[in-house]
């Protein structure tokens, strides 16, 4: 099914990066759902149920778009929600190498997914988890980096 999109990332934490391209592409399809990958291995700086509140709040005014969290490979939760299409975002040539590489992968694991880029609109190419989560962990103030609705949780729970 072309119309069921899917945009999985850790967003450990959601940016305005991501809130941009995820809005854009809801507006492309039917349904999004984004995803919320769980790497056993990996050490995340805010916890799954966090990272879905942060993800749930700021998408509430949209109505086609579901968070959903998934382990395992991002191809078989797309055959299990029925997602044609997958949705990553580039900032750079180096988003594009990687993100490049994981699409053929994901191409020959999967039959007739097909991934799509959007490119990150100016003004938040340079936005990444990464950065916000140092910030976050030295004590700084990551609002202006954030959805207004993950700032308001942060403030007041
Ligand atoms: P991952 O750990 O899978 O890279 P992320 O949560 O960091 O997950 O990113 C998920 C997706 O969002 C990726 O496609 C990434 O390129 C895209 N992305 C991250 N930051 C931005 C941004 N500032 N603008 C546009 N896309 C972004």
């Amino acid at each position: 099914m072309k119309n069921v999109a899917i945009f999985p990332g850790s967003f450990d934490p959601v940016t305005k990066g991501h809130e941009e391209i995820i809005r854009r592409a809801a507006s492309l399809f039917e349904k999004l759902y984004v995803a919320i990958g769980v790497n056993k291995k990996k050490k995340y700086c805010f916890d799954l149920s966090q990272r879905k509140r942060f993800l749930e709040r700021t998408f509430s005014d949209v109505a086609n778009i579901e968070v959903v969290t998934y382990e395992g490979l991002t191809v078989s939760l797309c055959n299990s929600l029925g997602a044609g299409v997958l949705v990553r975002g580039l900032r750079s040539a180096i988003d594009f190498e990687y993100e490049y590489k994981i699409g053929a992968f994901n191409e020959i694991m999967s039959s007739g997914l097909e991934t799509i880029y959007l490119a990150a609109s100016p003004g938040y190419t340079h936005l990444s988890s990464t950065i916000v989560r140092e910030i976050y962990l030295s004590g700084g103030d990551i609002t202006p980096f954030v959805p207004e609705a993950v700032g308001s949780i942060l403030q007041y729970g």
